[in-house]
């Protein structure tokens, strides 16, 4: 009975595996994404089942197994209460920082593995006991790492302390002395495996994670948010092995090496190293200017002025950011294409890689407001054809149409592709003032000739403009 429950926890843990693999194929395609969805969720599903069955068995009639068993369910039951809270009231906008402290509980759950693995050392042959011994160290060192730097990244995504740059002298050197303590330390560990060892790697670990975080800039978040999330991977994995444990492995993997390849595609959209970027801005100087102040004088447009712009235009681009989702104006916006189109005029938008605070927001707010997919079009894609088009509308975008990045290389953002909406014959800015965006970084393109400044909330602002059409 008791082999025949461990052969099917192994089957189901497989059939988990593959619905994990299809469930990243599906996420890769807006269209196949719900798909994508439903296998991941089902896959989670058949793997608390199988996991669930095997901890029911080896409990059953060892002391205190129904306190233990007890205590368990009330475990999952906690978390999965305050889990469904928070998925159900999280609003799009606050999604970077739910997911950043989610790592922060992978990052920790893997601390917590490492130090049971210490503290309930198994009875092992000889020449196991030093790949235990790697198993417990480099885990509590992955986790640890991951869980500072998750909470530090939450931090900055929430506002709750500043998104610029933390540049301790000798940044670089730090970092790369912690990297070589921690080598050191886990050749030490495994000889000798103390609890002294152990408590110096995790404050090291913890120590890392804050700094490495911490000296990453505002435009660079996006990749740090995916970097994470790839280090929780190898941090699960890393459980994995010390819990024996394959499809924590597996799955820790697919997590692991799918981040580390966003990682790098996100490096790539934006013309940064990822060596540097996972290396804790190495090699990245602080900005000669912070870049905030103005630059000029700047021209308001009304709502009224800004309809009868678009009524004689026969190409609009839209180019969305952060602000549209704070204002929810996608819907609005939808009917303004909607209006729009039917005066048979072409409108498109141009949607930067890192718009808003996660990949593919702007994406899932247009599909949300039934936005067709053929309009909405990528950076390189629509860079090309803005100098061609008659008026583009930036809703709550900053950073992402930042002509310093392409034009001043003082700048923090300087080198990041921007959508080049200044080419265009007229823009109009929908932002409520001329604060600077996400990057903390001033932009001159608010200062122009062909530029205006539509001033207040976005969605009202579209919503006036419909009234006007
Ligand atoms: P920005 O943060 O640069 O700018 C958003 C603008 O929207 C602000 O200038 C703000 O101006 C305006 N705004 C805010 N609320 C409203 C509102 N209710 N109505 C009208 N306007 C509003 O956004 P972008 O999308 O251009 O750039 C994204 C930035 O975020 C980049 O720096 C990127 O690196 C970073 N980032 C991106 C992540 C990703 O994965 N996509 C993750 C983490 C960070 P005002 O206050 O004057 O209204």
């Amino acid at each position: 009975m008791s082999d025949l429950l461990t052969s099917a926890a192994g089957s189901a843990y497989l059939v988990a595996a593959v619905l994990f693999i299809l469930t990243l194929a599906g996420l890769s395609k807006q269209e196949t994404s719900r798909r994508g969805i439903v296998f991941g969720v089902t896959g989670m599903a058949v793997a608390l089942a199988a996991t669930i069955s095997l901890a029911v068995r080896d409990a059953w009639g060892q002391p205190g197994w129904a306190l233990g068993l007890g205590l368990m369910v009330v475990a999952v039951i906690v978390g999965a209460s305050i889990g469904l809270w928070r998925a159900r009231v999280v609003q799009m906008t606050g999604m970077p920082e739910l997911i950043a402290l989610l790592h922060s509980f992978v990052g920790l759950a893997a601390v917590l593995v490492g130090w049971n693995g210490h503290l309930t050392h198994p009875e092992l042959p000889g020449a196991l006991e030093g790949v235990h011994s790697a198993e417990v160290f480099i885990g509590v060192f992955i986790g640890a790492v991951t869980f500072t730097g998750s909470i530090v990244a939450f931090l900055k995504l929430s506002a709750r302390i500043s998104s610029k740059p933390l540049a301790l002298p000798g940044k670089n050197v730090l970092n790369v002395l912690a990297l070589v303590a921690f080598v050191a330390l886990t050749v030490w560990y495994v000889v000798t495996p103390t609890l002294g060892l152990l408590i110096a790697v995790t404050i090291l670990a913890l120590a890392l994670g804050l700094h490495l975080v911490a000296s990453i800039g505002g435009g660079d978040m996006p990749v740090v948010v995916s970097m994470l999330n790839s280090y929780s991977g190898w941090a699960a994995a890393a459980a994995g092995f010390l819990l024996n444990n394959d499809l924590l492995i597996v799955t820790g993997a697919l997590v692991g090496s799918s981040g580390a390849y966003l990682s790098y595609i996100m490096c790539k959209a934006m013309n940064r190293s990822f060596l540097s970027v996972i290396a804790g801005g190495f090699g990245i100087e602080a900005p000669r200017a912070s870049g905030e102040e103005e630059q000029g004088e700047h021209t308001e447009i009304t709502a009224e002025q800004t309809a009868e712009l678009l009524s004689g235009a026969s190409s609009v681009v839209i180019t969305p950011g952060y602000g549209m989702a704070v204002a929810q104006a996608q819907y609005p916006v939808a009917d303004l294409v909607q209006r729009l189109r039917a005066q048979g005029v072409t409108v498109r938008f141009g949607i930067h890689p890192v718009a808003g605070r996660l990949p593919g927001h702007m994406n899932v707010l247009l599909a949300e407001a039934r936005v067709p997919y053929d309009i909405v079009l990528e950076m390189d894609e629509i860079n090309d054809e803005l100098a061609d088009t008659d008026v583009v509308l930036v809703i709550g975008a900053n950073d992402t149409v930042n002509p310093a990045a392409a034009e001043d290389p003082a700048s923090p953002i300087a080198g990041m592709p921007v959508l080049r909406v200044w080419e265009a014959r007229n823009v109009v800015v929908f932002k409520r003032s001329m604060a600077s965006g996400y990057a903390g970084v001033q932009n001159p393109l608010f200062f122009r000739d062909n530029a205006r400044m539509l001033f207040g909330d976005a969605r009202q602002a579209v919503d006036d403009i419909l009234r006007f059409l």
